[in-house]
């Protein structure tokens, strides 16, 4: 259990926050970004984007591919 086993790359990701969604529905069932162990934050005046991925991350480890991976239509999330 490591934040530092995802690496998203801003470059490539949109904003659109549906790893949020994914990862809400791992840990509980439930679409929820609020429950997300990944956070995208995107300041809408300047455009600038960051993320932050919490303690609570474990990778999906009863998944084959991370949900966050996997749903992020722009492969923005990668492990490295
Ligand atoms: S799903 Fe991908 S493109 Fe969308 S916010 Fe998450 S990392 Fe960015
Ligand atoms: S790897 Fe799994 S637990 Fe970690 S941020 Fe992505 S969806 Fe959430």
């Amino acid at each position: 259990m490591n934040q530092a086993q995802i690496r998203l790359s801003l470059e490539e990701c949109t904003g659109c926050r549906a790893c949020e969604l994914a990862c809400s529905f791992h840990r509980t069932q439930t679409f929820n970004p609020a429950l997300s162990s990944i956070h995208v934050l995107s300041n809408n005046r300047t455009g600038e984007r960051r993320y932050q991925v919490d303690v609570s991350c474990d990778v999906c480890k009863n998944e084959a591919v991370p949900l966050c991976i996997k749903y992020c239509a722009y492969k923005a999330i990668k492990l490295p």
